[in-house]
Parts: structure tokens; sequence; C-alpha cells
């Protein structure tokens, strides 16, 4: 691990002029991914602001009868809140089939939602990575690929967004709060948080440097039946090929969100619209225009048998 120095700051604000100020700092909260990219030395970041006492570690109700998770609300918290399972189902579902119980009793909303790619060659400094050092190739693309996405994707990087809060989170409509340098506040939704890759995959999300993350807002509960389900190759601490975010109504109308197959949780509106009309229907639709490889074409029948398997669910119930 290369040197770094550390300082804990006392406000959002001051946490996020401390990270602007110098040109390789970043924050750091529970640690759990930054610490071992920095042990790989695939970031080295100079210096590390702590937001952990920064009292971001509240959920609370909002006026408009949804809720505020606060940026450090750890990932254990946050699945066990009453109200978060009462009423937000499939992301208490989704946090605890991620990771395992000692991590998520560390990691915090911010730093799940800004984990980084699980894409092996990112992880292998001797490969050619756009992501990890821009311009210098994609060993992925050619390579072995059967982790990586199959739609979303560009000719600089194939990898996929490899987390299961924030698939949850794109079904629920959550938006993303944060705080800059002068002390700006704006809120945006999700679904614009995390980026394509194009031609700049080491841009992950929408955050101008320095900007810190707040809170994620949940909007007013809308019922329904809430799923997630996660298909992996173990049945416990591994990330997935394909997950499910549903959230299913009565009459079969719904909602449904993507996870391991892009390079951000993978939703497309319009294809809810044929939730009447079959898990068929609707995968065609959400995986119109897919690129997949030779190694995981599979990811693409098995989208729909996974939707298939939660809709067959939903009607049982
Ligand atoms: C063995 C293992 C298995 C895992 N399995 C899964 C899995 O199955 N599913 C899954 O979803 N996840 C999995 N994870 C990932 C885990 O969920 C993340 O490591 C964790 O959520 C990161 O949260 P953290 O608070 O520790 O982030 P940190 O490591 O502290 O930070 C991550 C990033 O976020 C930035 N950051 C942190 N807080 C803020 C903020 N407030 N504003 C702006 N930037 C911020 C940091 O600078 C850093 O770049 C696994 C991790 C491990 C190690
Ligand atoms: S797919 Fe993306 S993360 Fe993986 S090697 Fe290519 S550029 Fe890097």
């Amino acid at each position: 691990m290369k040197p770094f120095t550390y300082e804990r700051a006392g406000s959002p604000a001051e946490a996020a002029a401390a990270v602007a100020r110098q040109p390789n700092a970043k924050f750091i909260a529970g640690g759990t991914n930054l610490l071992d990219l920095m042990k790989l030395e695939i970031e080295a970041p100079q210096h590390l602001v702590d937001v952990n006492h920064l009292g971001l570690d509240k959920i609370d109700a909002t006026p408009e009868g949804g809720v505020r998770i606060g940026a450090l609300v750890r990932n254990t918290d946050l699945a066990s809140d009453e109200r978060i399972r009462r009423d937000y189902g499939v992301l208490s579902r989704a946090i605890v089939a991620g990771a395992s119980g000692q991590l998520r009793n560390k990691a915090t909303t911010a730093g799940n939602l800004l984990q980084r790619t699980r894409c092996p060659y990112f992880y292998d400094t001797n490969q050619a990575c756009n992501k990890r050092r821009p311009g210098s190739g994609c060993a992925a693309i050619g390579g072995y690929s059967r982790q990586l996405a199959v739609i979303g994707v560009s000719d600089a990087c194939i990898a996929t967004y490899p987390g299961d809060m924030a698939v949850a989170m794109r079904v629920l409509d959550a938006s993303v709060e944060m705080i800059n340098a002068a002390g700006a506040v704006r809120t945006i939704p999700i679904a614009g948080f995390h980026r394509l890759p194009g031609t700049t995959p080491h841009i992950e999300n929408a955050l101008a440097p320095g900007e810190m993350i707040t809170a994620v807002t949940l909007p007013k509960p809308v019922g329904g039946q809430h799923f997630y389900h996660k298909v992996r190759d173990r049945a416990s601490y591994a990330y997935a090929l394909v997950s499910v975010a549903a959230i299913i109504q009565h009459d079969g109308s719904g909602h449904v969100a993507i996870g391991g197959i892009a390079p951000r949780p993978w939703r497309v509106e319009t294809a809810e619209a044929s939730m009447l009309q079959g898990s068929k229907a609707v995968a065609a639709q959400l995986l119109a225009g897919a690129k997949p490889t030779h190694d995981n074409a599979f990811k693409v029948p098995l989208v729909e048998r996974t939707l298939g398997a939660v809709m067959a669910e939903a009607r049982t119930a």
C-alpha cells in the first residue's frame, strides 16, 4: 500500500472541501472496498478524509411520506430497519443478498453505491484496463468475460456494476443527495447517477470532483409485493450473475430492475408496460440491443428465466 495522510472532517461541507482541495484525495467510509483497492495499489489516494463521524447515520421520514437514508447508515442497519422491511422490502432483501454479515456491518449506503467493478482484469495490474488506466485498452474484450456485461457496454469497457443495493434503489426510484466544497446541495435521480462507460469508463458516476454523498431518498411507498432474486455461482458471498429487483402489484403490473448485466443497475421503464404479457415480452425489451460475448451469452436467457420465476411467485403468493 502506498503511504497516505488522513483526517477526520468536522462537517459534510468541510469533508467535501478537504477532498476538493487536494488532487488525489478520497473520502473513506466503511473502507471495505477502498482499502482492498489501496492494498492492491489499484487506487493510491495520497489523502483520506474520514466521513464516519458526521451524524449521517440516521434514517428519517420525509415530509413527502418517504425516507431519507443518511450516507453513513450501515448496510446492516438499513436492511433491518422496520420501515425499510415493511415498506421497501426489495431494498432490505437486496442488501442481505450481498457480501457477508461482517462486511454489511461496516459497509455504508454511500460506499455501497460507489463500490467499483469486480472485472478480474481491473484487479490485475499487469493487464490493460481503460477503467484503471485510461487509454491503456481493455483486456476483457477478447478475454474471459463470463462475469461481464451484456448491455450498456462500449468498445472501451464491458464491466458490470457489481452491487445489489443500488438495483433495488433503482426500482424504488431513489434520489441521491450530494454536497460540494462550497456547501451547495443537489439531488439527482439514481437513474442518472451511475454512468455508462462510453469512451471514459474511469468516470463511473455523476459526482463532481470533491462532491460527497450525504443521503439517499426514497419516495413514499408504492405497496405491491417486493422481490430480489439473485443468481450466483455460490449460495452466499458471491456477486450476481443476474439479479432481478421487482415490485409487482396485484393486477400484475410493476417495476423491474436487473443487476449483474450492465455497467449500472439496468431498468427500461417502457418495458414495464409489457408486464401483463409475461417475462419473455419484458425481457425482450429490457435486453434490446444487448451485445453478449461467447462467454456471457447465457445471461440473456437467464434474465428472462429469473424474471419469469419472480412473476410466477407473485401470481401464487
Ligand atoms: C469479499 C466481498 C464480497 C462482497 N460481496 C458483495 C455482494 O455480493 N454484493 C454487493 O452489493 N456488494 C458486495 N461487496 C461490496 C461491499 O458491498 C462494498 O465493499 C461496500 O458496500 C462499500 O461500502 P464502504 O462504506 O465500505 O465503502 P468504502 O470502501 O469506504 O468506499 C467506497 C468508495 O466510496 C467512496 N465514498 C464513501 N463514502 C462516500 C461519500 N459519502 N461520498 C462520496 N464518496 C464516498 C470512497 O471514496 C470509495 O471510493 C463485497 C465486498 C467484499 C470485500
Ligand atoms: S471491462 Fe472495463 S474494467 Fe474490465 S478490463 Fe476492460 S476496461 Fe477494465
